[in-house]
């Protein structure tokens, strides 16, 4: 009633009311639609500090944490691939085998959160399972492995974690391991690609339903993988070379390819891959990290270097790039293949975050500047998610054909 009298009062004021903005109306018609899917989650890290309940909503001003349950259910984010990450260390047996502990102790972790919250998640392995619990209005929880490390040197742990509910494997992290080169090994290449080994992982990997992920791993690496898988491939967490040019994004060519190949490059939000920093800025973030990589960090070391990190970013907080620099790598990938190719892997809780996009509640803000930019509402719901699940989908039937 009030709104008919006011649009007879003054047309304008009743155009303002019901039509506050549409870009933000149409894009969250659409965002609730769609399954959103996010393939990179760091979110087990926090998981396995003492005192985090990823059930419990957190907040990123206070603890400068990004994802939780309810943050994620905030943000229509429906699923994410939770990563079990793991930084290479040494490549001896013992270490392998303190890899494959800590890696079990992650997948326990994640699969008693979900067991604890059975109205809130569910573990999925396949995209049905995925539409099954959005239709519930329930988070999808993924498994991911970060760093084929705790693969150690026996391709039967694989299978395992398989078991577990895993359904990709980044090669390699930052360094080199036994599988694979990696794109930012201080020491440079050390098998040219895969290694003897790395090419039976990739196999049995095809054998198994586990897509290849090639985020991370050096140039070589990238090809070797394309020459052998018999499944497309993914980029978990990756951006583009073209607009942002360091090692661990994709050139254009190995975009091209990975598109003949069937499979999708997942953009990354870490500032540094979206845009390039002053390199003032490069050179003091470099320095912490390299701190931090170091394996025999006390908590306290490590608490501290945690608080240099966050007030040097605090530092450049103007120049972070924001959710539109981030959209134009969806847009690079999409001109240069097609909309078929692209998705999103923000690498949240592993230093993914741009301006407009502190955590997981506020990923609508990705879905409108695509409906800015034109976006159909096909186009978007197989960026957020359709893509992704081709892929797993023809991961799983690749494995089935002998
Ligand atoms: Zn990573």
């Amino acid at each position: 009633m009030k709104k008919i009298l006011a649009f007879l009062v003054c047309p304008l004021l009743a155009f303002a009311q019901t039509e506050q903005d549409p870009v933000k109306e149409k894009a969250a018609r659409i965002h609730a639609k769609a399954l959103v899917i996010d393939t990179h989650a760091d979110v087990p890290i926090n998981m396995m500090k003492d005192g985090f309940d990823v059930a419990l909503e957190h907040d990123y001003e206070k603890d400068g944490t990004q994802i939780d349950f309810p943050r994620m259910e905030k943000g229509g984010m429906d699923g994410m691939f939770f990563a079990v990450y793991m930084g290479q260390g040494r490549r001896t047996a013992v270490a392998n085998a303190e890899a494959k502990t800590k890696a079990l102790a992650i997948f326990d972790k994640i699969h008693e959160a979900v067991r604890l919250h059975p109205d809130v998640a569910g573990i999925a392995i396949s995209s049905k399972d995925a539409y099954r619990l959005q239709k519930q209005g329930k988070r999808a929880v993924f498994f991911g492995m970060e760093n084929g490390w705790p693969i150690g040197n026996d391709l039967n742990n694989l299978k395992m974690y398989y078991d577990q509910g895993l359904r990709y494997v980044t090669l390699s992290h930052s360094a080199n391991n036994d599988i694979c080169d990696s794109s930012t090994d201080p020491d440079g290449p050390e098998h040219n690609g895969l290694s003897v080994f790395g090419e039976e992982v990739v196999k049995e990997m095809n054998r198994l339903g586990i897509m290849v992920d090639i985020s991370h791993v050096s140039d070589s690496t990238f090809y070797d993988v394309i020459r052998l898988t018999k499944a497309p491939v993914i980029a978990s967490h990756s951006s583009c070379r073209a607009l942002c040019d360091v090692p661990r994004n994709m050139t254009d060519d190995m975009i091209k390819t990975l598109a003949g190949n069937g499979g999708v490059i997942q953009i990354n939000f870490v500032p540094s891959f979206v845009k390039k920093p002053a390199q003032d800025q490069e050179l003091s973030m470099k320095a912490i990290r390299l701190k931090m990589r170091q394996t025999d960090l006390s908590e306290a070391d490590k608490k501290e270097l945690a608080a240099e990190l966050k007030a040097n970013s605090k530092k450049y907080e103007k120049d972070l790039p924001t959710v539109a620099d981030a959209v134009n790598h969806i847009e690079h990938v999409i001109k240069l293949t097609s909309v078929d190719h692209v998705g999103i892997g923000m690498d949240l809780d592993g230093g993914g975050r741009v301006q407009g996009l502190n955590d997981v509640s506020e990923v609508r803000t990705i879905t409108e500047e695509l409906v800015r930019r034109g976006y159909s509402e096909k186009d978007i719901t197989k960026i957020w998610g359709g893509n992704i699940m081709r892929v797993l989908n023809a991961a799983e039937k690749a494995a089935q054909t002998k």
